[in-house]
């Protein structure tokens, strides 16, 4: 474990933060308890939803959960609020490492996320601007039009993926028509969500208070330690003995375990909150845009008429020390501001409406050599649980895993119910690469 890889205790505000939560830093003791029979490390939508889940689970025993700094103040409060499978773009790639049944195992799960996401908001009558909604992807550079069509049509290729009637690629004038992107002679159009990912994640821990779960918020943890069979969590304010311990810490999951040093790698993210001064017609879609390999960015529509853009990862990517194995997010990067003034003037629909970006904020992402998030029990570590390393794609992958882990932590099924890909073994541990920086295309030391 390393200090390092702690989160910063001042992180700029996003618009998400505004939501007021009247729980925020609580400490539901004054003291932290000297034993529980489950520690949660990490309070964002993995933290959170396995909280719910053990209980949705009749778990009755004690639960902890530690938290760095206020409630939820890590990426889940610092996204895009984009809930989008990625369910064709990088097939290929899936279906070289995994298979077909492997890839379409990634995809299926990823697009389940849209039932299970709506059915908890429903079920537990949660407020937070959720909408259901088709997102349109745009590409914007010949590579990435040629990327999209040669990945679209392997993926209909492909006989295991079962929601492919749920995508549509359009061309030409249809295309720039249904995207309100002029340049866009190419787009893919599927079923989305976005939502306010903070308001959802503290009405669930909100639930969770009430049925008995002890929050200690500003207390970060420093590493564990086996002791007696338990797990001896150790925190800034004293330690925890705990018959298991579940690290939701994404990006930070070194500061705990340090066999995630490069493997789960804190990369810095921006995101912006936009609004117009006369609303114009509202955009039927939500978008991610690409431009060639990595770089990409993603915007939500609110409803109430402004806009989160995220991405500007032309800004980003050239300069390794400002982004990659970097924890910080009480700074922007530079240039990043001033890449979201004017960002909208590229829909037809807002070329000529004057607009504010008045948020601009950072966020930490974790990001893997393989691109899928780590899930179960640490091999050889009994009781050591985690569930991390999202690559900034964790709306479409987390609930569900957080289910099924959920379920495992109990001991009420060791078959884990996610994708291959994301589960936690002995063989992605041992393996050494790490192609991050080569992914997305950065030279290796510029700054
Ligand atoms: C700028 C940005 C934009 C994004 N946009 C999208 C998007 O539109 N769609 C999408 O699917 N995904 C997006 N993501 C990724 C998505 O937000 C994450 O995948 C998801 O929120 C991960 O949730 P989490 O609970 O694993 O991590 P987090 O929300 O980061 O939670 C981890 C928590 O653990 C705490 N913690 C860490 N270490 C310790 C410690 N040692 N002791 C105590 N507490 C600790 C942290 O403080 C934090 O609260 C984005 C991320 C960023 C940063």
């Amino acid at each position: 474990m390393s200090s390092k890889y702690l989160p910063a205790s001042n992180p700029v505000k996003s618009f998400w933060l505004t939501a007021e939560v009247d729980f925020k830093d609580l400490r539901s003791t004054e003291e932290l308890p000297a034993e529980a029979d489950i520690v949660i490390v990490g309070s964002g939508y993995a933290g959170s939803t396995m909280a719910y889940y053990l209980m949705q689970e009749q778990f009755s025993g004690s639960m902890v959960m530690l938290e760095a700094r206020d409630v939820c103040t890590g990426a889940t409060a610092r996204n895009g609020g984009h809930l989008k499978p990625s369910l064709y773009y990088s097939h290929k790639s899936w279906k070289h490492r995994y298979g077909e049944k492997g890839a379409a195992e990634i995809v299926n799960f990823e697009h389940a996320h849209l039932k299970a996401v709506k059915e908890i908001i429903e079920q537990e009558k949660i407020d937070c601007d959720f909408v259901l909604t088709r997102s349109c992807d745009v590409h914007l550079t010949k590579t990435a039009e040629q990327d999209c069509i040669d990945n679209y049509y392997d993926m209909m290729r492909n006989p295991y993926i079962t929601c492919k009637h749920d995508t549509q690629i359009l061309f030409g004038e249809a295309a720039k028509n249904i995207s309100h992107v002029v340049d866009s002679n190419v787009c893919v159009t599927f079923t989305a969500g976005q939502l306010w990912p903070y308001k959802l994640m503290t009405s669930l821990l909100r639930k969770c208070l009430e049925k008995g779960l002890n929050l200690q918020t500003n207390t970060p943890v420093l590493g564990t330690e086996k002791r007696a069979g338990k797990w001896l969590v150790k925190t800034s304010r004293g330690t925890i003995l705990a018959k298991k311990v579940v690290f939701a810490t994404n990006a930070y999951t070194a500061s705990v375990e340090p066999k995630f040093e490069n493997k789960i790698v804190p990369i810095k993210g921006m995101c912006s909150h936009i609004t117009p001064e006369n609303r114009p017609a509202h955009l039927n879609n939500t978008y991610g845009i690409r431009y060639d390999g990595a770089d990409q960015d993603y915007l939500i529509n609110r409803p109430d008429g402004s806009v989160i853009v995220g991405g500007a990862k032309k800004h980003i990517f050239p300069f390794k020390n400002l982004f990659y194995n970097v924890v910080d997010d009480s700074t922007l990067v530079p240039g990043s501001e001033r890449y979201f003034d004017g960002y909208m003037k590229r829909f037809h629909t807002w070329d000529t409406t004057k607009a504010t970006t008045d948020y601009v904020w950072s966020g930490i992402l974790g990001y893997t050599d393989d691109s899928f998030p780590y899930v179960g029990e640490m091999p050889h570590e009994e009781g050591k649980f985690v569930i991390a390393g999202f690559h900034g794609h964790g709306m479409p992958r987390v609930l569900l895993s957080s289910k099924a882990l959920a379920k495992a932590v109990l001991g009420k099924d060791k078959n884990l119910a996610i994708p291959s890909a994301f589960k936690l073994s002995e063989q992605r541990l041992k393996q050494t690469n790490n192609r991050i920086l080569q992914s997305l295309g950065t030279p290796e030391a510029k700054l």
